[in-house]
């Protein structure tokens, strides 16, 4: 392949996006993560702090680019010229969203595809959001996320 993008929110980067990172690159030339900036969830992180902390974890990978994006993903994705979509999928929970994403994505613009590749097994209970709501509770949230991210999160909830 070419070149692919990973969208998602990033709020923030967990070792499972990361592990979906490191292998889709090897997958293509050129791997796109995409930072979505108008979700409709109120983020945690701005979209400049989750680029940054993305960039910096992965720095050693030399054919990821980090970009944020905002509009539709079918837009960003012909305007970078890729055609090639990369989800993770981590239970049966994420499948039906998933689906019609895809379809819908599929639907707008038919030159774009999504590839679903499979959580690896230590990471299938792990999301942004669970990780959020340890953090808040002060509990050890190192075993989830890259080090870099671990101290941004105890200084957004406990300064
Ligand atoms: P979104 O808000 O678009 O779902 P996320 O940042 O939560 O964005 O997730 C981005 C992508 O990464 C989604 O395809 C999601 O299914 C996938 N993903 C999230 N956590 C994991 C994980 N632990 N293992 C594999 N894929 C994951």
């Amino acid at each position: 392949m070419k070149s692919a993008i990973y969208p998602g929110s990033f709020d923030p980067v967990t070792l499972g996006h990361l592990d979906i990172i490191k292998r889709s690159a090897t997958l293509c030339d050129e791997l796109i993560v995409g930072v979505l900036n108008n979700s409709t969830k109120t983020p945690l992180f701005s979209v400049d702090e989750r680029v940054n902390m993305l960039k910096e974890v992965t720095k050693d990978i030399p054919n990821v680019k980090v970009m944020s994006f905002s509009g539709l993903l079918v837009d960003f994705a012909r305007q970078q010229n890729v055609q090639v979509i990369i989800r993770g999928l981590r239970a049966v929970t994420d499948f039906e969203y998933e689906l019609a994403l895809s379809q819908t994505n599929h639907a707008i613009n038919s030159d774009v595809d999504t590839l679903f590749l499979t959580t690896s097994i230590e990471f299938s209970y792990l999301s942004s959001s669970m990780v959020k709501e340890i953090a808040m509770y002060g509990g050890d949230i190192s075993k989830f996320v890259p080090t870099p991210v671990i101290d941004r999160m105890y200084a957004k909830y406990h300064g």
